[in-house]
């Protein structure tokens, strides 16, 4: 079997082959990126097959994206000595899909409610007609629900002291009863689900631990509690479980994982057998020497140092770029000269960030430039968000009173009814029509004299806007619609939800900045969704590996890719301003949830820095926008810190050695070289083939 594996170009190292052996019992695999975690899975599940002669279905593999899955079941596929059929029968799925399953073989027949589903229900339903004192923000809100249902805690059980905790606990109710009513699931109900079916029903669990007598667990550090449960109850009979994992890449502790789990794994499954993998095969070895520069900076952590079997290759680059909108010209201009010259094609690059609005400009420019690209977020265009769209219904009526889709969107915040007030404006226009139909609705029944007012100042408000440029109107609508709520409230209760919604209005009106009309502003987001709805209807039909990747760091979790770019590594996008506020670790969420410090939230952001380096296999590119948002953004303390060869933050870390290039009109991606690897060897620059010389590259002043 091992030699079939060799000829195909495998060649396990020792732990690798003691793991894929591992005969009984527990067992833990706890490695770094790339040291071939997933591969052992792969290959002892194949063993499994060829060798021990096990039944396919007796085979259980969990891990947690759908990407991870797919890519699992086509790598126990592609493996010499498996008939396809035996590859075929082995369970290899996401938590999600596997408890969605057990739920409809148990004639579960609720309808599920995705991401999109969810977002519609809060916000455009639940929020309004409860008509809340605040504005949240959606994602974060829905993270926090998350987090709590995966804890296993009840909605009915959460605190109700302040009038936010209050309003909170009263719209995760309603969201809870609305899908009862409507006979609906969400994901994190897939798992919770699943685990009271088989807590309740004995005979189904007692058959699907006799069925299973292999369980392996892709991914562990990010299991949830329920999760855990789960796999828990699952291996009970046999107790043949393997997880794999790595404790640096924990990145969804704001979901509920729990590092302890795997630290502790050992502990709960006494005479469990560990294996420790240290040979990264992925990367070459500057960008496994950068990775662990990176990481050896956290204190929570189970320490280990990773091996590189690659050669150098090219010394990881950076860049520090005035803007997102440069960064972005950069990105696309490196990767179109590679693609021209030959050298690769767009699916081997792949393009990771902290948060999705700091992947705006990028997405928009690839989208003007009509470059192929999936997204693998949400689909939803920047200009589409929930925070964003009735502003953008406010700026279309300045250039246009008459247009009645805008009119639609901003009568929910006139706390009139949306149908029967469009009905009414409709009918009233048809009979006198108006050059502004919004007047009409004063005249609408029944009106309370403070929602005359409201429509009164709103079209006050619309009119003086007309000669404004787009970001000045902008902040205008901003004022109007947010910044009370998020001034007043004092600075050490700004909370996590404040926080993002600020990220989004603050990208907005630097997106807008650019534009001296507001038609021309309305006429390039026009443009850019007929774009993207024509990108979204081809890429239904076009294959993954014809297009460069876009993704979240979070995302990308196990994935690799000969490309990376890692954009925005600044001071407030990576690490992200929700984990620097020094005041503000002690809520940095509505509702503690759990352990939550400064510290460990910079650690965790570490970790997502760490994730985002070890996902390149040969080239890696870093760029540090300096400005973000109109305000200055350091670069990250992670790439900072991985030159000072030293302690983190006191290092004298003002100037980096190098490697710069020589041609004139060429000198943006700079390589990093790490302080090991210091002797001078002439290279040539990976963007127009000069030659290079070593340098000093002076970083900008560290703040005190
Ligand atoms: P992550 O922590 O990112 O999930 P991992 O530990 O799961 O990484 P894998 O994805 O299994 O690592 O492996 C990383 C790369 O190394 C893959 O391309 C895999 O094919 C390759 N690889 C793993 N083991 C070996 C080996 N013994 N010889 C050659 N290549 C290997
Ligand atoms: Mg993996």
């Amino acid at each position: 079997f091992f030699r079939s594996l060799e000829q195909y170009g495998i060649s396990l190292n020792r732990p690798q082959l003691a793991a894929v052996r591992h005969n009984h019992g527990p067992a833990l695999t706890l490695a770094g990126a790339g040291s071939g975690k997933t591969s052992v899975l792969v290959c002892r599940t194949a063993y499994l097959l060829a060798v021990r002669r096990v039944q396919p279905q007796h085979i259980l593999l969990m891990t947690f994206s759908k990407k991870a899955a797919d890519e699992m079941r086509g790598r126990i596929r592609s493996l010499p000595a498996l008939n396809p059929q035996a590859a075929n029968g082995v369970e290899a799925r996401t938590f999600h899909s596997f408890c969605l399953q057990l739920l409809r073989g148990r004639g579960y027949r609720q309808g599920i409610l995705g991401e999109t589903g969810q977002k519609h229900i809060f916000f455009k339903r639940l929020m309004r007609e409860l008509m809340l004192k605040n504005d949240y923000e959606p994602e974060t809100l829905l993270a926090q629900l998350s987090a709590i249902k995966l804890q296993m805690i009840n909605v009915s059980d959460l605190p109700s002291a302040t009038t936010e905790e209050r309003e909170l606990k009263l719209l995760f109710t309603r969201y809870e009863q609305w899908k009862k009513d409507m006979d609906k699931l969400d994901y994190d109900d897939l798992l919770l689900e699943a685990y009271k079916l088989l807590k309740d029903d004995e005979a189904l669990l007692a058959a699907l631990q006799n069925r299973f007598h292999y369980v392996m667990i892709d991914e562990f550090q990010d299991t949830n509690q329920v999760q855990y449960v789960l796999v828990q109850m699952l291996a009970d009979k046999h107790r043949n479980l393997m997880v794999v994992g790595d404790d640096d890449q924990t990145i969804y502790s704001f979901n509920g994982a729990k590092n302890d789990y795997i630290l502790n794994f050992e502990h709960q499954y006494p005479g469990a057998v560990t294996y420790v993998l240290d040979i990264n095969y992925r990367s070459t070895s500057t960008i496994v020497g950068l990775g662990n520069a990176i990481i050896q900076y956290n204190k929570l952590r189970k320490e280990k140092t990773l091996l590189a079997v690659k050669p150098k290759g090219v010394n990881p680059a950076y860049a520090r770029l005035k803007s997102t909108q440069e960064e972005a010209l950069l990105i696309v201009d490196t990767v179109a000269n590679q693609v021209n010259a030959g050298k690769r094609a767009y699916g081997d690059f792949a393009v990771l960030f902290r948060t999705a609005s700091s992947s705006r400009a990028l997405t928009e420019l690839l989208l003007t430039k009509e470059l192929p690209f999936i997204d693998f977020g949400d689909g939803q265009l920047f200009y589409d968000q929930w925070a964003i769209k009735p502003l953008l219904a406010h700026l279309r009526l300045v250039q246009d009173r008459r247009n009645f889709d805008a009119m639609e969107t901003l009568l929910p915040s006139l706390y009139v009814n949306r149908e029967q007030a469009m009905a009414f404006i409709w009918n009233q226009d048809k009979q006198r029509a108006k050059k502004w139909p919004l007047i009409h609705l004063l005249e609408f029944p029944q009106l309370k004299e403070f929602q005359k007012d409201k429509i009164k100042e709103r079209i006050k408000l619309i009119k003086s806007l007309t000669d404004l440029k787009p970001a000045a109107a902008i902040m205008q609508l901003r004022q109007a619609f947010y910044d009370q709520f998020l001034e007043t409230s004092k600075k050490h209760e700004m909370t996590e939800h404040k926080e993002g919604l600020k990220e989004v209005l603050d990208e907005f009106e630097s997106a807008a900045g650019i534009y001296d009309t507001i038609e021309a502003f309305l006429a390039y987001i026009d443009d850019i969704t007929d774009k993207h709805a024509a990108l979204q209807k081809l890429q239904k039909h076009e294959h993954n590996r014809s297009a460069i990747s876009l993704m979240s760091i979070h995302k990308s979790k196990g994935l690799e890719f000969p490309v990376v770019f890692v954009i925005g590594a600044s001071e407030g996008i990576l690490p992200h301003s929700s984990a620097l506020a020094a005041d503000k670790h002690s809520d940095r969420t509505y509702i503690q949830t759990g352990e939550d410090s400064l510290a460990e939230a910079l650690e965790e952001e570490r970790r997502l820095a760490y994730v985002a380096v070890t996902r390149a296999q040969e080239e890696l590119y870093i760029s540090s926008p300096a400005l973000y948002r109109g305000k200055p953004a350091e670069l990250s303390r992670f790439i900072r810190s991985a030159f000072s060869n030293g302690e983190e933050e006191d290092a004298d870390s003002e100037s980096v050695l190098a490697w710069l290039c020589t041609s004139s009109t060429c000198q943006v991606w700079q390589r990093i070289i790490t302080y090991e690897d210091s002797q001078t060897e002439t290279r040539s620059c990976p963007l127009c083939e000069a030659p290079m010389e070593q340098g000093t590259k002076i970083l900008p002043k560290k703040k005190k």
